[in-house]
This record gives structure tokens, C-alpha cells and sequence, in this order.
């Protein structure tokens, strides 16, 4: 089999709501400024989507996306450095292939975009080996389990109010979804507690509730805030509580605190996981599929955190998510952010609150040719 073809595009897709850049610790102003508080207001994300076609028949689709920039930056990498690379190589050589793009691109970025751009060839390559062996991809992966726990992630931002968070969240408690992740770290943490100690009373005690705070602490505000989430609000776990730079104050966080620590959404490459692994830094992982270089080095990094014996949680990408979680066992949950929900014909469903992979084989995904069209960015 050869891949004759590559068909790139780049959508620029309205977020369902807008949300704020990430400020270092202490450069945030106060609440109150709508959509806006925290800094840079952001309303779209880009979406690269790659299409493979081969001599076989089979057409790949593979995506990745980036958030505050670089949509014209991937377009131009899919089109002009990664393409030529992949174009008449058999798509079932995922290896060879992600060897060749290593190393011919690895003087203009080991990490960050080209690794960004490269995973939606690298998903599209799964997406035909799926396609060729008749199987969905969760299949092709393991097969640990029919459907997979999801929690609401879109209805917690910074900039909304407490009343406001309920209002969103209480419509993925109904459908049964095993709960919600809500913001924290803003400058004046008592602000965080109200938030989160409104949102435990009303939505209960046995719901399923996380905390995410992007970075935004300095050591000792989430050492603080750490033990109010596990002493006074029982939260299911604490995300990026400080800077993903900062290994040392994890290390100290971690061994301070018993609530888990989740993170790695910002971590580009395996080996920054391992740092983390080796220092016992963190409890939960979260890749993201597209910032780690793609399921090819996703799934390497799943083997690592097995050995750990650490659960994995992908970072956003419920569409992929679905697969690995319903593939491996150690991917214990799917985060539920509908960002690129709109670009396909069918996402994933959640039944009886448990979401559920498209019964198509590979991803079982095909992107909305009228929302292609609307949203293409401009060349
Ligand atoms: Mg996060």
C-alpha cells in the first residue's frame, strides 16, 4: 500500500465559550472583566485535518489543533515539509515514517509545532491501519472495554461566576457524566474557594469533582489551597498547580499533599514525563495526543506509565480519547471538551452518561464538509 495523496486544510472554529491565555503567578488583574479576566481572551482554536489517500482505497484522516496562534504555521509544515516525507511510503509503516520526519525536521523543532503538525499525519496513519484490518481503533489498540467515564470540562472558566458554573455543568450531570472540572488560580485565591465550596454545595457531595489550575499558583498559594480541595471540599484531584517548569515544587507539593496531582498537558516529549515519573512528581498523566507528537508516541508513553503504575487521562481530544480509553486499561477517564465536536459528521456519544466510540472503522470520524467550508482559514 502507498499514500498518494495528501489533502491538508486548516479550520479556524469558534470555542462554545470563550476562554483566558494562561498569565504567569501574580500578573493576573482582578476578577470581574468578563470573558476577558486573566488576560488574552481567546474564541477559536485552529484545527489542522490531514487527509491520506492511498493506492489501497483506504482514506486516513488524522487532526491536531492549536490554541492562541499557529494556524498558518501548521498549514505551511503539512504542506511543505511533511507532506514530501510522507508522500509513497506504505501507511502502515508508522515507524519508518516517524523516524523519517524525526530526523529530516528535527533542526527546526524536536518539539512544539512540527510535532504538532506531524500528529495529525501520524492519527491519519492509524486511522488507515484501522481501516485496512476492518476494526474501530479502540479495537486495533486492546479493546479493554466498550465505553469509558467522561466528565464535563467546558463549564468552569475563570471569568464565570459560581451560578454560572452550575447552570453549564448541571446539564452533563443529568445525562448522567461522572462529573466536572472547574478553573481555579485566580490572584485572589479566596475567590477560588467560594467558587469551588458553591459548586460542591449545590451540585452534591457524589459527584465527581476536579480542580485545574493551569499553572497559575506560586508554591505556597498550592500548597495552601491543596489541603483546603482535600480537607474542605474533597476534590478528586488538583491540576497544574504550579508551573510545569517547576519538578522541584511538585516534588514538594506531592509529598505534602494527599489530593492527586494531575498534569502533563503541557509536558512536549516522553522523557519530561519520565522526569516526573522518576521524581514521583505526579499521580495522574495527561498527554495531549497532538503536543506529545501523536498516537505513535502517546501509546510508547502509556506503556511507560503502566510500568509506573500510574493512570493515564488524555488531555481534551475526546475524539481520540474515546479510543484510548476504550482501548487500554490504564486510561481511566475521557475528558469531555467539544471544541472540534462540530468539524465531524458523527463524534462520539455519550450513552447513559459513558461515552461511546463511533462504530466506524480507524477513528470512525469524517470531517463536516459544509463546516469545512465555512470555517477554512483564508490562504
Ligand atoms: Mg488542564
Amino acid at each position: 500500500m502507498k499514500i498518494t495523496q495528501v489533502e491538508s486544510q486548516v479550520l479556524r472554529l469558534p470555542l462554545n465559550r470563550p476562554i483566558t491565555a494562561p498569565l504567569a503567578p501574580g500578573s493576573l488583574p482582578l476578577a470581574g472583566d468578563g470573558p476577558s479576566f486573566g488576560g488574552i481572551r481567546l474564541d477559536h482554536l485552529f484545527m489542522l485535518a490531514v487527509h491520506l489517500d492511498t493506492d489501497a482505497g483506504h482514506r486516513g484522516l488524522g487532526f491536531a489543533y492549536t490554541l492562541g496562534g499557529g494556524g498558518r504555521a501548521l498549514k505551511a509544515l503539512a504542506d511543505a515539509d511533511l507532506s514530501p516525507i510522507v508522500l509513497g511510503e506504505n501507511p502502515l509503516d508508522h515507524e519508518r515514517i516517524g523516524q523519517k520526519v524525526y530526523w529530516r525536521l528535527q533542526t527546526i523543532g524536536r518539539r512544539g509545532l512540527v510535532s504538532q503538525a506531524y500528529s495529525a499525519f501520524d492519527l491519519a496513519l492509524w486511522d488507515i491501519k484501522g481501516k485496512a484490518a476492518g476494526l474501530p481503533l479502540h479495537k486495533l489498540l486492546g479493546g479493554a472495554r466498550d465505553s469509558a467515564p467522561v466528565y464535563g470540562s467546558d463549564t468552569g472558566w475563570l471569568w464565570m461566576t459560581p451560578d454560572e458554573i452550575v447552570e453549564a455543568s448541571r446539564p452533563y450531570i443529568e445525562q448522567g457524566m461522572m462529573g466536572v472540572k472547574i478553573k481555579v488560580g485566580n490572584p485572589r485565591p479566596e475567590i477560588d474557594a467560594d467558587r469551588v465550596t458553591r459548586v460542591r454545595e449545590v451540585l452534591g457531595e457524589e459527584i465527581w469533582l476536579a480542580v485545574d489550575a493551569n499553572q497559575r499558583y506560586d508554591y505556597a498559594t498550592a500548597l495552601a489551597m491543596g489541603r483546603f480541595f482535600e480537607e474542605d471540599i474533597g476534590v478528586d484531584w488538583f491540576e497544574e498547580p504550579i508551573s510545569c517548569e517547576d519538578l522541584a515544587g511538585h516534588i514538594r507539593l506531592r509529598d505534602k499533599l494527599e489530593l492527586p496531582i494531575a498534569l502533563g498537558e503541557t509536558l512536549f516529549g516522553r522523557d519530561e514525563f519520565v522526569k516526573y515519573l522518576d521524581s514521583n512528581a505526579v499521580d495522574i498523566l495527561q498527554p495531549d495526543v497532538t503536543r506529545i507528537g501523536g498516537l505513535t508516541e502517546w501509546l510508547k508513553l502509556a506503556a511507560v506509565a503502566e510500568t509506573y503504575h500510574r493512570p493515564l487521562a488524555p488531555h481534551l481530544l475526546p475524539e481520540v480519547a474515546v479510543h484510548l480509553a476504550c482501548g487500554l486499561p490504564g486510561v481511566t477517564l475521557v475528558e469531555w471538551m467539544p471544541w472540534l465536536t462540530r468539524a465531524f459528521v458523527e463524534p462520539p456519544a455519550i450513552v447513559n452518561g459513558r461515552i461511546v466510540p463511533p462504530p466506524g472503522p480507524g477513528l470512525g470520524l469524517e470531517i463536516n464538509p459544509d463546516v469545512a467550508t465555512k470555517y477554512q482559514l483564508p490562504s
